[in-house]
Order: C-alpha cells, then structure tokens, then sequence
C-alpha cells in the first residue's frame, strides 16, 4: 500500500462468517445475571418472555465464535465490509507524527453501528415465530436501526422514545415512521410503569431508563412480542465484533497494528464491537494496545459509576447485572449526545475494565463537538455528537505523540455520522452548549438506592 493509500477496502466475501465472543477467553469469569425476587442466577426460561433463545443463549455463550446466518451476512452487505480510513488530513491538520486510522460505521442504511445487531436480533426474532417488536430510544439511531431491521423480517416495531428527544428530534422519528414503525413519546399512558411516571411528575421528560421499563412491559404481557435492546447486553456486544474483525484484516491490509484503540461508551457496544477482537490478541499475548472507552463528563458511569449489581431499567423490571452503574433511578443532566445517556454500562466493558484490560476517560461535550468540528473540516464527515467522543481522545492521543516526538497508530470508531443531529453542531457554534458536570449529590442519593446485592458484597 502506498503512503497515500488513504481507504482499506475488504471484499463482500470478507464479511467474517462468525462473530467473536471475548468471554470465551477472559481470565476470569463475569458475574452471573441474578433473578430480582430470588436473588438466583437466571436461566434461559426466566428470560424466554423477553428475548429469542438464540439471543439468550448467546447471552450466556462460552464458545469463541458464533457463526453469522447467512441471512444476516446477505443484509450485512449492503454495507458491510465497512471501510477503514487513513485519516492523512486530520493529521496535517494536527501536525501530529501519530497514524490515525478509523473505522466508519456511518455508511449503514441509518447512519451508525446499530444495525450489525439489529439485523442478527430481527432475524433470531422471525425464526422463533414472533410478530412484533418492543423497544426504546434516545436520540433514536437504536429505534431507526430496529425499525429498518425490523421491516426486512415483516416484524411490527413499537418504539418508546425518550420525550425529550421525540420532541427535539423530529426527523429521527420520521426515519423510524418510514421504515413502518409506531413511535411513542415516553413516558406514556400505555404502560403501567409510563402512567406511574406521569402521575408523580406529569411534565417528566423521560429517560432512557424508564422507556426500557415500557417497552420491557409491553413485550412482557404478548406472547407474540420481545423486546429488543440496542446496547449493553451480551449478545449485542457479541453481534458488533463484525466491526473489530474487520478492522484486524484492514489494519494488516494497511501493514499497521494499533498503540491504542479508542471508541465511545454509552453501553459499550460499538466500543466493545471494535475492541474485542484486540482485547482477544492481547490475552493471547499477541499484541498489547491501550484500550480506552470515552464517555460524557456529564454521565460518567465507568469513571466515577459504581461496579456493582443494579437493575437495567427504571421501573426494576430488568434482571440485576453487575455492571459500572449510577444507579437506576439517575438522571443525568442535559448534554447533546443522547446515545451516551444511559446510567449502567455493559457487563463485558464494566468487567474488562475491572480486569484491567481496557481503560475509561470522560471528556466535557464543548471539547468533543470542538474536536467534531476539527474532524468534519480535515476529513469531510460529520461525526455522531456520541462519535465526536472518540474524536477527542484520539486528537487528544494525536497531540500527545507530537508534544513526545513520537509517533503511534491510534484506531478510533466513528460509530455514526450526525447528519440527524446537526441542531447540536448549530448550538454549539451559537455557544448555546454548556459543560455540565454530574451533580454529586444526586449521584450519592441514586448509588444509596442500588438494590440490596451490592450491599451484601
Ligand atoms: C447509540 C450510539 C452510541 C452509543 O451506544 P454504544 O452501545 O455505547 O455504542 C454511539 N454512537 C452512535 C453513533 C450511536 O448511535
């Protein structure tokens, strides 16, 4: 490859045949998913109401690979193998002797990595008979990407989205509206756990935490329904690996191996997709990169969170995980990127981290939309505001290399672009954005609140 060679291109035939499961290979195992009213590990029944076998057992898989359906690679290849750039302009832009690569996720049908779990959760959803679909959304790329995934399969997707957000974004619910979705603003009167809400605070802008308890609702009470997430759990973290392999043949493609990989955390699973395979060569021993997940100062869950067992969802009607959490009940303030508002983090990252083998840093959004902007001008793509965190830490890594002379290759996850989202970029060129820092007495009030388990530990 030449030294202007800026774009690592795969063949169709090159979409890997099976996606890599990195618990397969940690040193020590993750804690067990616990029933709320035993406090016992869960089994596959406990969860049958919510979530596909497939998708429950791949929940709890121990085997390396899990092998792709290949009616899941034929919808992959609309898009995928997605491309891996050279990003030469940015780094003249930054003067910087660092090799910055990133992986694009934004080409998809709905402009971000959901979609790699969308179509495999779509498809284990059709074959086990189901006729409908329940789920939530912030800035709503997860309800777009399932509304889009959900109509190749003839499913019906309802669509709980954050109100805030419903009213904010009103193209994001056109998106899903035109892939034949029904979108609701929550909290809504639908659900016992919407009305419980509304009741207490009538002009409640939701959060995602209490759309997860309507949508888990709803598909609780049909027999014909699941509910799908787009984050957090296992089996979602699982089906975004396809991203990290990637990237492992197209880094070899460019003759290069990464120092550092960085992605953004909102429940880690474009930053866990990209980074597993790597977390993988690392146990083996094969390379040893830094690993590091970014996330919102202003929903610091692995940074300042507690690594501890909590509910998933508002209402507690989730089972507890133990994962790095703010405690169910926290409401993080207002800040731009939607997608990284959620309190609790995956288990798999939460754990990783716990090991040692990944690491976390926070960033304050002005910094992250200045470093947007940097991107968007040096290499034409306007990153995701969820994205634009990833963009900092790698500039942030890029300027460090040139203050130590040095170089290193730094690959980065753009996990979406922000064409949906462009009323933050105007915001933040207006100087409407603020830096909002947790507010420490509300997380000590939502941590006391963390159910009794992680007392007992
Ligand atoms: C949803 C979203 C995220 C955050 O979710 P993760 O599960 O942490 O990846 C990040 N970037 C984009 C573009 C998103 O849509």
């Amino acid at each position: 490859m030449g030294d202007d060679t800026v774009k690592y291109l795969l063949p169709e035939n090159r979409i890997p045949r099976a996606w890599y499961n990195v618990m397969a290979d940690l040193p020590e195992p993750m804690a067990p998913v616990l029933h709320p009213g035993t406090g016992r590990p869960v089994g596959p029944d406990d969860l049958a109401p919510l979530f596909p076998m497939a998708c429950i057992a791949q929940e709890m898989a121990t085997e390396r690979e899990i092998e792709i359906p290949e009616p899941v690679r034929e919808i992959y290849k609309q898009w995928r193998p997605s491309p891996l750039y050279r990003a030469r302009r940015l780094e003249k832009a930054l003067d910087t002797p660092a090799r910055i690569y990133y992986k694009y996720e934004g080409v998809s049908p709905s402009g971000s990595h959901k979609p790699n779990t969308a179509v495999a959760q779509a498809f284990y959803n059709k074959e086990e008979g189901v006729k409908r679909l329940t789920t939530e959304t912030g800035a709503g790329q997860w309800g777009s990407s399932l509304a889009f995934a959900g109509h190749i399969f003839g499913l019906e997707v309802d669509v709980y989205m954050v109100k805030v957000s419903y009213v904010q974004k009103p193209y994001r619910r056109a998106l899903m509206e035109t892939y034949g979705a029904r979108c609701v603003p929550s909290p809504s009167t639908e659900t016992a756990a919407g009305r419980a809400i509304l009741e207490a605070d009538p002009d409640s802008n939701g959060a995602l935490g209490i759309a997860i308890s309507e949508a888990v609702e709803m598909a609780a009470q049909r027999d014909d329904t699941r509910y799908s997430l787009g984050s957090v759990l296992n089996h979602v973290l699982l089906h975004q690996t396809v991203t990290g392999l990637e990237a492992l043949e197209q880094m070899d493609m460019a003759g290069d191996q990464p120092d550092v990989v960085i992605g953004c955390a909102g429940g880690g699973s474009n930053f866990a997709g990209l980074a597993s395979p790597f977390v993988g060569r690392k146990i083996a021993g094969q390379m040893s990169p830094r690993i590091v997940a970014v996330e919102p100062a202003a929903c610091p869950t692995l940074t300042r969170g507690r690594f501890a067992y909590d509910f998933g969802d508002t209402a507690h009607l989730t089972p507890l995980v133990k994962m790095h959490t703010l405690g169910a009940s926290f409401m993080p303030p207002g800040f731009h990127a939607g997608g990284l508002r959620y309190h609790g983090m995956g288990p798999i990252v939460s754990h990783l981290l716990h090991l040692g083998l990944i690491e976390a840093v926070s960033h304050h959004q002005l910094g992250c939309f200045e470093a947007g902007v940097l991107f968007a001008r040096a290499e034409g793509i306007v990153p995701a505001p969820e994205s634009t965190h990833a963009v900092k830490e790698t500039v942030d890594e890029a300027l460090r290399c040139k203050a130590e002379g040095r170089s290193r290759a730094i690959l980065f996850n753009l996990s979406g672009h922000g064409h949906f989202d462009m009323q933050a970029y105007t915001d933040f060129f207006d100087g409407r954005l603020q830096d909002r820092d947790y507010d420490q007495t509300a997380l000590d009030r939502s941590l006391a609140a963390l159910p009794d388990v992680a007392a007992a530990e």
